[in-house]
This record gives structure tokens, sequence and C-alpha cells, in this order.
């Protein structure tokens, strides 16, 4: 018996990274995963991954960004489960910049994916929801279901180099407060994870301090130079990087049944790290 049984889960960005391990944990639990990367091939090995494990998962490639995208991702989990319990926001990546330097593509880009996207997901998913909770309500069934947006610490505290990327990471703060009160009507639970320094691609040392990453056919710098990792981690009580594995854990935590009284919160998993 897993604490997800019967439910369906879709998470954006799944195919690496935190992403991955939030489908994978989900998955062990027994919800059925809709698994979405914008690569295609790292969404198909996460979806093997689940299937040779034994749980239940279909991959939904392509951009969070794509007007389209929303729908079809919702009309996935519900053609091929036949509900939505579990909405994941976590797309996303940084494309860092002080202010004098940074672009209007720039600073587009990072509202784009990791606001108006989440905001199109949720919007795609409010007919399915409220069509479901009314008929549950009919039949005296209360059944929780569960949102968890990814934030960041800096859009908690500020990064210096990260206008964009702090300022939608704090708007996801706010669509999660707002959409916590439309949905509990729903008896939707509506929170935010905000990790400090997790390990993944985004935040590794680069060897020659030239890691990039591809999205969307850009070639963008990631990776945090040495240094700077160091000092990060003197910042953090526990006193260092969080893994994947440790992210993943605090977001699927909310969305167990015992966490079915726990909404409009905004949980920081950063080892201590306070501002
Ligand atoms: P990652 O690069 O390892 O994984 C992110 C995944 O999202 C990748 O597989 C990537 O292909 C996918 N992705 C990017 N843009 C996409 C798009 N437009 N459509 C669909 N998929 C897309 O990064 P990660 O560190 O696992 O980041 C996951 C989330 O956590 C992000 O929202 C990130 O901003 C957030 N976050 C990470 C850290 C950290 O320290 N790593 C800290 C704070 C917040």
């Amino acid at each position: 018996m897993g604490k997800l049984d019967g439910k369906t889960a879709i998470v954006t960005g799944a195919g690496r990274g935190i992403g991955r391990s939030i489908a994978l944990k989900l998955a062990a639990e027994g919800a059925a995963v809709v698994v979405n990367d914008l690569d295609t091939e790292p969404a198909h090995s996460v979806v093997i991954e689940i299937t040779e494990m034994g749980g239940t998962a279909v991959s939904c490639p392509g951009s969070v960004t794509e007007p389209e995208f929303a729908e079809r991702f919702v009309g996935l989990a519900t053609e091929q489960f036949g509900g939505l319990d579990i909405v994941i926001n976590n797309a996303g990546y940084t494309w860092d910049s002080v202010v004098q330097r940074m672009t209007d593509e720039q600073w587009d880009a990072m509202l784009d994916v990791h606001l108006k996207a989440p905001f199109r997901i949720l919007r795609a998913a409010q007919p399915v929801i409220s069509k479901l909770a009314k008929a549950e309500a009919a039949a005296g069934r209360r059944v929780h279901r569960k949102v968890v947006n990814i934030s960041s610490a800096t859009g908690l505290f500020g990064n210096a180099g990260q206008l964009n990327y702090s300022s939608a990471k704090a708007g996801v703060i706010g669509m999660t407060r707002t959409l916590a009160k439309e949905w509990g009507r729903y008896n939707v639970n509506v929170n935010a994870v905000a990790f400090g320094f997790i390990e993944t691609r985004l935040t590794e040392a680069p060897a020659d301090g030239n890691a990039t990453i591809e999205v969307e056919g850009r070639e963008i710098r990631v990776g945090v130079n040495p240094a700077l990792l160091d000092a990060m981690k003197m910042m953090i009580p526990l006193g260092r990087a969080g893994t994947p594995d440790e992210a993943a854990g605090s977001v699927v935590m909310l969305t167990y049944p015992e966490a079915d009284y726990v909404s409009g919160q905004v949980l920081v998993t950063g080892g201590g790290l306070a501002g």
C-alpha cells in the first residue's frame, strides 16, 4: 500500500534533477505520473525507470512555455489515468545577469517559464478539479488534491545577478497564496517549496568555469564558481548543499494525506538557510 495509490500526478521538468526525483518518489508511493520535460529523451528514460520499478507513467515532452502545452498536459492525465490529483510545477532554469546587462529576452524567458507556465497549467486544471470536487461533494466524499509550486530562496531573500529569476520565483509565492484561497472550496491544498542550494546541473561548479545548458535553442551559462559555492555552504546551518532526493522529499511529503490541513504555505528547503 502506497500513500498515493490511485492518484494521478503531473510533474513538469521531470526529466532530470529535482523533478526526476519527485516523479520517482510519487510513483514509488503508488501515483500514476505524467512526466514532462523540454527534452524528450530524459522524460522517456524517467518513464522507463518508473515502469521498471513496477510503477505507472507516461511522458509528455515539450516546453511548458508553449501556449497549447497546459491543455495537452492536463488532457493527457485525464485521458490516460482518468483524473488529476497532484500538480507539481517544477520546470525551470536560471539565466543570470546584473540589471544593467539584463535583456528583455532574459526577463521574459524567466517570467514565462517560472510564472506564466504554472499559471496556464493551473488554469487548465481548474475545470477538471472543480468538476471532480463537485461530484465528490455530491456523493458526500471529501478528497484532497495537492498543488506544489517550486520557488526559490532567491524569491524570498533576493540574489545578486538574478533579478529576473528572483522576481519570477517571488511571483510563484503570490500565486500559491492566492490559489490556496481560491481552491480551498475544492479541497485543494496549494503550497510552495523554496529550495536553497541543491546540487543539480544548475548549481554545479564547472571544471573550466564555463558550464552551459541548451534551452529552446539558446545556450545559457549556468553553474556557480567554486569560491562562491564554498561561501554559500558556510551560510547554511547544515553546512552542505542538499541532494535532489532530499529536495524532492520535501515536495512529495506535501502531497501525502498527512498534509491535508496544510495550505498556502512556503516551505524553505535549504538546510536551515534563513536569508
Ligand atoms: P535541472 O536543470 O536539473 O532540471 C530542470 C529540468 O527542467 C530539466 O530537465 C529541464 O530540461 C527542464 N526544463 C527547463 N525548461 C523547461 C521548459 N520550458 N519546459 C519543460 N521542461 C523544462 O534543475 P533543478 O535544479 O532540478 O531545478 C528544478 C526547479 O528547482 C527549477 O524550478 C529551479 O528553478 C528550482 N530551484 C533549484 C535550485 C537548486 O539549487 N538546484 C534552487 C532553487 C530553486
